[in-house]
């Protein structure tokens, strides 16, 4: 897509520090860094989010993801790693290119990654996960 910088780094007309390439996807050293080996996998074909993804591209992509993970791993020393993928501005998406996080974590880090524990009411777990459940294609 025109104007996507991570299009344009996915398909290597920006340079990147790359650390993985396939027929899919790019992964590339994040230019802001939560810790030292945070990495972002681009798609190549441009997709915005992970509502407008197919399947089957999504096996395709995902099946990357536990080697990169391990080879981080193993270059940093890391202790742990949030594997994540922002949706939308509301959930802290700032560019609308499809992404996967690998962010690198060591035992009593300042990386914030989490939320505060919610609840339900007595019977709307059982209600939402009916109507999620009905909704699921
Ligand atoms: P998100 O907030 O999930 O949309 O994440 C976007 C991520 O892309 C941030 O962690 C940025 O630091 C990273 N980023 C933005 N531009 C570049 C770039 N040119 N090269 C590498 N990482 C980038
Ligand atoms: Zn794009």
């Amino acid at each position: 897509m025109d104007n996507c910088i991570f299009c344009k780094i996915a398909n290597g007309e920006i340079p990147s520090a790359t650390i993985f390439e396939n027929e899919d996807c790019r992964v590339i050293l994040d230019i802001a860094p939560a810790a030292k080996g945070h990495a972002i996998l681009l798609v190549k074909k441009h997709c915005p989010n992970i509502f407008e993804m197919d399947a089957e591209t999504a096996g395709r992509i995902f099946s990357v993801v536990p080697k990169v993970a391990a080879a981080i791993k193993e270059a940093t020393g890391c202790d742990g790693m949030n594997i994540l993928q922002n949706n939308g501005p509301a959930a802290g998406q700032t560019v609308f290119h499809l992404h996967i996080h690998f962010i690198p974590r060591f035992d009593n880090d300042k990386v914030a990654v989490g939320w505060k524990p919610g609840a339900y009411e007595e019977g709307e777990a059982a209600a939402l996960a009916e109507k999620i459940a009905a909704l699921v294609k």
